[in-house]
């Protein structure tokens, strides 16, 4: 579809004023609106036109929602903004994260004040955060999901009749069994093959909103692109009433080609007999602590796909596709050049949510300051979501190499990630940063400010920001992880600087041992040269 002039009509929040024009509607939900008394002070007005950048802000390093062991929180950093061409409206963060920071032209740039450089902040930090209870569900590999297109389930297909009304408990319970198992099974391939009838006909045909749900499902399942989809029952079928069972059903999925590595969900069910038939009559979501419910579980899906990678969005949303599409696929030729441990995924899988669904989707209230969200979904696996209210369409490129790259990076047993901050966010910002002078990074002022402070202790591989950081900090934290990582690809080379990142963050290998493998130095020497460059950067 043609995309509107931003901001939509649609959007009825005040919204981070750099990214669009004031939205003259009233602000519906609970962000600030644009009454005086609301509005959050900002420091400096940008200049106009000029073009301005959010940074990091204080953030909880540790999981407010109970982790993974061995996989941590995982802080994101914003995107560079783009020109502001509105002045600073109602914040809609709340006091604490006022500021923005300019965003530096692309260079060479001139040098200006540091407090004209001070404007307004766009807080947009991403966030990526452990998959709980879902260990061990690694990857599919290619042929789980390698349906023929000849097996479709046929609801016409002749189906076991139950015992007789008098047989016992247990005899009713394995016909039951048999039956959930046939009828999943055969949904799964009606799914994958294109058959709706099909997949919606394991339902109760008098259950009008399971049916419709069923056929949402089935439509943006498959606008996205199914490879992989398959289901099956998990903990067996338990009596829940007179011939009435409950059960869970698991799904495993992903998109792209029939060779994408699949993630998988829990789903509770109910099954009841209708006319000598056992039929679905509920079908749940997964929850909170598989980071559910996924997007397509929960709502009615508009589809983009791009050639590596499918961003999908309520209608709200939807004239930002086209743009985000494309600026996917760019951020994801980045990305793949990162899948040093894992292979490139065969799609990336980008979801942009409107306020409503960024409370909902994956099931973790996230900061107020957070502007997306890399969610692993498996060990391999991770797909983004995108606060979209806080989000330009410019900006989405920069956005998205950063999440992207961690898409790819991230891949694997990243067994040592729970001490790595630095290395993480280093180089998904090395990745935004490739081919561009230093100067047009931005956070530059508050890295030095940092630096000649007190709170840093010299150290490259510096520790997140807490919960409690100040925004300049937070963003000067991002910038000294930026340029250790820059300094040691600049002074070993990108591939050197990738074994060592992949040594520390996958392997867990202290650091001294991978330095001095990967690099051919001591990590006192690493972390020395480092510092040097760090100061050197900053001024
Ligand atoms: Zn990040």
């Amino acid at each position: 579809m043609e995309a509107p002039p931003e901001p939509p009509t649609s959007v009825a929040i005040p919204v981070v004023p750099a990214q669009v024009p004031p939205v003259p509607a009233p602000a519906p939900v609970a962000v600030a609106p644009a009454a005086p008394a609301q509005v959050v002070p900002l420091p400096v007005v940008a200049p106009p036109a000029a073009p301005v950048t959010s940074v990091p802000v204080s953030v909880p390093y540790q999981g407010q929602y109970a982790p993974l062991p061995g996989y941590p929180w995982l802080v994101y950093p914003p995107p560079p903004y783009p020109p502001a061409s509105a002045p600073p409206g109602p914040g809609i963060y709340g006091a604490p994260y006022p500021a923005y920071w300019p965003y530096p032209v692309p260079p060479p740039r001139p040098q200006v004040s540091r407090a004209a450089r001070v404007t307004i902040l766009a807080l947009l930090i991403a966030l990526a955060v452990s998959v709980v209870g879902v260990g061990g569900l690694t990857a599919y590999a290619a042929g789980t999901g390698a349906f023929g297109a000849t097996s479709i389930w046929q609801d016409t297909a002749p189906k076991e009749p139950p015992p007789a009304e008098n047989a016992p408990a247990s005899a009713w319970a394995d016909w039951a069994r048999r039956s959930v198992d046939d009828a999943i099974k055969g949904q799964a391939q009606a799914l994958v093959a294109g058959d709706q009838d099909a997949f919606t006909g394991v339902a109760d045909p008098a259950n009008a909103t399971l049916v419709s749900d069923l056929k949402r499902r089935f439509g943006v399942l498959r606008a996205m692109g199914l490879g992989v989809w398959t289901e099956a029952l998990t903990g067996g079928l338990k009596q829940s009433g007179t011939r009435s069972w409950s059960g869970d059903i698991k799904v495993n999925y992903c998109f792209g080609d029939k060779n994408c590595v699949a993630a998988q969900i829990t789903e509770p069910s109910r099954w009841e007999v209708r006319n000598d038939q056992l039929v679905m009559v509920e079908l749940g979501k997964s929850d909170s602590d598989q980071n559910g419910p996924r997007p397509w579980e929960t709502d009615q899906l508009v589809v983009k796909r791009g050639s590596r990678a499918i961003v999908a969005a309520t209608k709200t949303n939807e004239w930002r596709l086209d743009s985000a599409v494309a600026a996917a696929d760019k951020a994801a030729a980045v990305a793949d050049t990162f899948a040093k441990w894992s292979p490139a995924p065969n799609r990336y899988v980008i979801f942009l949510a409107s306020p409503a669904e960024w409370t909902k989707w994956y099931g973790h209230e996230q900061p107020e300051w957070a502007a997306a969200w890399a969610v692993p979904v498996s060990d391999t696996v991770t797909e983004v979501v995108v606060r979209t209210e806080v989000v330009q369409q410019r900006g989405l490129e920069n956005l998205l190499t950063h999440e992207l790259t961690h898409v790819t990076s991230l891949a694997g047993k990243r067994l040592g990630a729970a001490r790595s901050w630095w290395l993480i966010e280093g180089i998904a910002e090395f990745a935004t940063m490739i081919d561009q002078q230093l100067a047009s990074y931005d956070g530059l002022d508050q890295t030095h400010d940092f630096v000649h402070s007190s709170k840093w202790d010299g150290k490259p591989n510096v520790d997140p920001p807490s919960t409690r950081a100040s925004l300049d900090e937070a963003a000067a934290r991002y910038g000294v992880a930026f340029l250790s990582v820059r300094r040691i690809a600049e002074r070993y080379g990108q591939d050197k600087m990738l074994a060592f990142w992949g040594k520390v963050v996958h392997d867990n290998t202290p650091l001294d041992d991978a330095s001095q493998s990967a690099l051919g130095a001591s990590w006192a020497t690493v972390s020395a040269d480092c510092a040097s460059y760090i100061r050197r950067s900053v001024g």
